[in-house]
């Protein structure tokens, strides 16, 4: 019987319907997967485990996942010895300082004999010794945020992307400890068998081209024939660029491959130089 990939994902969370949708944009069918704690890929030999976020670098340590999509911040924190594979782009968000509104610090040595509670004391503490500071850290599993108003500590230290929670608590955004992010992790040892590895290896690849996709547009525009040169230096393109004939003789189409964050940086370029009908599309996947 051939043997299937594990892969662990957050059950239900932040990350969790990202995750299941990476997987979807890989051409990944997954069965209904509701209240089920695994299911399988019909067209891929993979199951998926959905467990708690903080569980899911010791079950990939312990190669009972072979791969999982988790935090960097719950890596970081745990200190397991898994490999991070590959940052996905999704579940930003940055472990950092939240202080009192009226309070003011300006450099990490304000935190000098303070009382700092966090979910992540791991990577506080090291992140203290690393800058010299002796401050006294309270671990607490949630609701950090309350800490402060409850008397229990002066500052906290928890994951933050909007800033809203804090807001809602009195709090605000001083420095950062570590910026964040969904990361592929895989066990050590999963690539000593190679029907995993060839598995992994044909996942990564299909992830890697669907992360690619998402920051690349598809471009389509009609140029004067006679404006050719000056288009073409314009695009950074990925390839070069398609140039077709259109029944208008005087007329070409020019279509390319650009990354997402360029479009609006050429647009205006593309037209001083006489594009018109300019069309952004997305892409579903590159195959370089
Ligand atoms: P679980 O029940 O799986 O343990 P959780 O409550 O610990 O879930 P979530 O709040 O769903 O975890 O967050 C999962 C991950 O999402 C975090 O570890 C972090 O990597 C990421 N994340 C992104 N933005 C934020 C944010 N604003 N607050 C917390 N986590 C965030
Ligand atoms: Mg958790």
């Amino acid at each position: 019987m051939k043997k299937n990939l594990k892969l662990a994902v957050q059950k239900k969370g932040r990350l969790s319907d990202k995750s299941m949708q990476l997987l979807r944009n890989c051409g990944l069918d997954i069965e209904n997967f509701q209240d089920r704690l695994i299911v399988s890929a019909t067209n891929f030999n993979l199951d998926i485990l959905f467990l708690r976020d903080d569980d899911i670098p010791e079950y990939v340590q312990d190669n009972v996942a072979h791969i999982g999509i988790v935090g960097e911040n719950e890596v970081l924190e745990k200190g397991l010895d898994v490999e991070i594979v590959k940052k996905l782009g999704f579940g930003r968000c940055s472990l950092s300082l939240g202080i009192p509104e009226k309070s003011k610090i300006n450099d990490v040595n304000d935190l000098s004999n303070k009382t700092i509670a966090t979910s992540y004391p791991n990577i506080l503490k090291n992140y203290l010794v690393e800058n010299n500071v002796e401050a006294k850290v309270i671990e607490l599993s949630g609701s950090v945020e309350i800490a402060p108003s409850l008397g229990v500590a002066d500052f906290i230290c928890d994951l933050v992307s909007t800033g809203n929670t804090l807001k809602l608590n009195k709090l605000k955004k001083s420095f950062k400890v570590l910026d964040s992010q969904a990361a592929l992790i895989k066990s050590k040892i999963m690539d000593e068998d190679p029907e995993l590895k060839k598995l992994f290896d044909k996942l990564l690849e299909r992830i890697e081209s669907s992360l690619k996709a998402q920051k690349s547009k598809y471009i389509m525009m009609n140029i004067p024939k006679n404006s050719l040169d000056r288009i073409i230096e314009i695009i950074p393109s990925l390839k070069s660029p398609t140039v077709l004939p259109l029944s208008d003789e005087n007329l070409l189409a020019v279509h390319a491959v650009i990354s997402e964050n360029k479009f609006w940086d050429i647009n205006e370029d593309l037209k001083k130089a006489g594009a018109s009908g300019i069309l952004s599309l997305p892409i579903e996947n590159i195959i370089l």
